[in-house]
């Protein structure tokens, strides 16, 4: 990336922030994922417990291995586990932690966050429920409408689908089709409209460069 790419990609940044805090999110600027990467861990206190969405940009980031190796009581949804509903059980379980970090799959222009789920383990606890919220987000998530939110996921989704294995159409062809199978990862879609309600609850991480997809 040459510096003008980086130069407007800061400039993206500052301003998605300035908006947020406009709707009463908690939002901060940084310029690299080492320092989002920094500033998250500065942001749990030892002890707390700990809830993760499914996200590629933590994955990037390194945070399961963060959250497995650091004193917190980790609500750890990518462990091996004998059955699937131990797994449910864990997502009940991160319904009431005390921090959920994720990531978002859209945040637009005006400030609102787009995300859609499978199962909801992830939107449910965005909105209600844990006593923080931790959002860590790119530049590459900004869009300019929620129809664009919502065109965005539908682009997106196939890799997701690709990436956890589900057996879904999009999978097999990288393009939705709306698909109507019992491996259906797009079930519920959220938009957060603003942080008002619990002001200081949601905040929000964002990162000068391009994280996760
Ligand atoms: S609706 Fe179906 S085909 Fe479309 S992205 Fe979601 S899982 Fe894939």
């Amino acid at each position: 990336m040459n510096e003008f790419q980086e130069w407007k990609n800061v400039c993206k940044a500052k301003q998605i922030v300035k908006v947020l805090n406009q709707r009463h999110f908690k939002a901060s600027y940084v310029a690299t994922r080492k320092e989002a990467k920094e500033k998250l861990i500065g942001m749990l206190e030892e002890g707390a417990s700990v809830a993760i969405g499914g996200s590629t940009t933590l994955s990037e980031m390194g945070m399961v291995e963060v959250l497995r190796n650091g004193n917190y009581q980790f609500f750890d949804r990518y462990q091996k586990l004998p059955f699937d509903p131990d797994i449910v059980d864990i997502h009940r379980q991160s319904l009431t932690a005390d921090y959920l970090i994720t990531g978002t799959n859209a945040i637009t222009k005006r400030g609102e966050l787009v995300n859609t789920d499978c199962t909801g383990n992830r939107v449910a606890p965005m909105i209600f429920g844990p006593k923080n919220v931790i959002i860590v987000a790119g530049v590459n998530k900004i869009v300019d409408t929620l129809d664009d939110a919502f065109k965005r996921i539908r682009e997106i989704a196939p890799m997701n689908s690709k990436r956890i294995k589900h057996e879904t159409p999009c999978a097999e062809t990288g393009f939705c089709v709306d698909c109507d199978c019992k491996k259906r990862i797009c079930n519920f879609t959220t938009i957060i409209h603003n942080g008002i309600k619990f002001e200081g609850r949601i905040k929000i991480i964002i990162v000068a460069e391009d994280l996760g997809y």
